[in-house]
């Protein structure tokens, strides 16, 4: 099969669906990797990486379209990339369709093939071409937590480790999932004593056994937020419930508790945010001010580190990848139950129940 590559043109995505080793091993597979010029370079790989893993690379993205089979990307088609989608042709990427309905709709008219990297499902629930970048956002908002709190931003001037005879910073981490593990882990290991909040209650007995001395855990409930808000430095809000918008745990009245230059990071923020306070921001301009407390809502958080995320991304997506080249996405999604999950649309028709509700579509 022929696999395309194209640069992502989405604003600000430096990311890129195959990094130069995974061509090695598609081509080692029998196929035939095309690679759009310069489409690494944001995430530090040269097109001669390309090249010398046995990638062509290829100066008209029209070409490359109309050559592959398959098209790995990392963002959804955008407008000027509908007219090159076809017939038949298999498009892996993120395509989050139930946020937009046209590009719902031209998918379905190109006829191509839509795995979703977002819906492909492990038998457990859990789903592994999103993980890495829950734990690239996790690890951020722990960074991105303590560089807030120095004075010059904005926050209460205070050092995540504290010093000798000085306390650390007080973490609160709202959600004990992928992103707010991988958050506590960061700000323990820099020293903050750190608590995470959750509804789950074997979660909570599990992360008790294995994180470090200075986490502790806390059932989630409103009266137990507010006790702990007075003393708290750094808010990560990392909670989820799957499918539904988040819940919102602090309201604005609940600002009034914080000492100004509080810092909260609403990692939740792609499904509405945990915090009354949140509104969207971006790399631009990450941080706002709501009475005294910063408020750092990045929604494409991985995007600040492409070259950690395109490795990420890329060691998760590849083995599903070569299944698809190998066996073509037919026999491949009949195998291989994990990856059924991830087709969306196929010749113009939805075949994922929560895009078609997302619109009242036939499915
Ligand atoms: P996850 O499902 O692994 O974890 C979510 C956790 O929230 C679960 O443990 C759940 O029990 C807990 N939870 C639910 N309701 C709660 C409540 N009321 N109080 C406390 N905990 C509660 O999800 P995840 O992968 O960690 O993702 C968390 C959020 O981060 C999602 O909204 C995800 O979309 C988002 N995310 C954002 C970025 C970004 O760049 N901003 C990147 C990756 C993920």
């Amino acid at each position: 099969m022929i696999i395309g590559v194209p640069k992502e043109i989405k604003t600000l995505e430096n990311r890129v669906s195959l990094q130069p080793g995974g061509v090695h091993q598609l081509i080692n597979n029998g196929h035939q990797v095309l690679v759009e010029k310069g489409a690494g370079l944001g995430s530090g790989f040269t097109d001669e990486m390309y090249e010398s893993n046995g990638a062509t690379i290829i100066d008209d993205v029209e070409e490359l379209w109309k050559q592959a089979g398959m098209i790995m990307k990392v963002k959804e088609p955008i407008k000027e990339e509908y007219p090159r989608m076809r017939e038949g042709q298999i498009i892996f990427t993120y395509f989050h369709f139930a946020a937009s309905r046209e590009l719902t709709e031209a998918v379905q008219e190109s006829k191509c093939i839509a795995i979703a990297y977002e819906t492909v499902e492990k038998k457990d629930g859990s789903l592994p071409l999103l993980v890495p970048m829950s734990e690239v956002a996790g690890r951020m908002a722990a960074q991105e937590g303590a560089k807030y709190l120095e004075k010059t931003f904005g926050g209460r001037g205070v050092l995540m480790g504290g010093i000798p005879g000085v306390p650390p910073a007080n973490v609160l981490v709202l959600g004990g999932g992928i992103v707010g593990v991988n958050a506590a882990k960061i700000a323990a290991g820099m020293g903050a004593s750190t608590t995470i909040l959750d509804i789950n209650i074997p979660k909570l007995r599990y992360l008790d056994d294995v994180m470090p001395k200075n986490v502790r855990t806390l059932f989630s409930t409103e009266g137990n937020i507010r006790n702990l808000l007075p003393t708290t430095d750094l808010i990560i809000g990392a909670v989820l419930i799957p499918g539904a918008k988040a819940p919102s745990l602090i309201s604005k009245d609940m600002l009034s508790l914080m000492r100004p230059g509080t810092v909260m990071v609403d990692v939740a923020i792609d499904q509405g945010g945990c915090f009354e306070t949140s509104k969207a921001t971006t790399h631009d301009e990450p941080i706002y001010m709501v009475d005294d407390v910063v408020h750092y809502c990045v929604a494409n958080m991985p995007g600040a580190v492409p070259y950690t995320s395109t490795l990420g991304l890329t060691n998760v997506t590849l083995p599903y990848a070569v299944q698809i080249a190998n066996k073509g996405w037919e026999k491949a999604i009949n195998d291989d139950p994990e990856l059924r999950m991830g087709l969306n649309i196929a010749d113009g028709k939805i075949v994922y129940k929560y895009v078609a509700d997302a619109f009242d579509m036939e499915y």
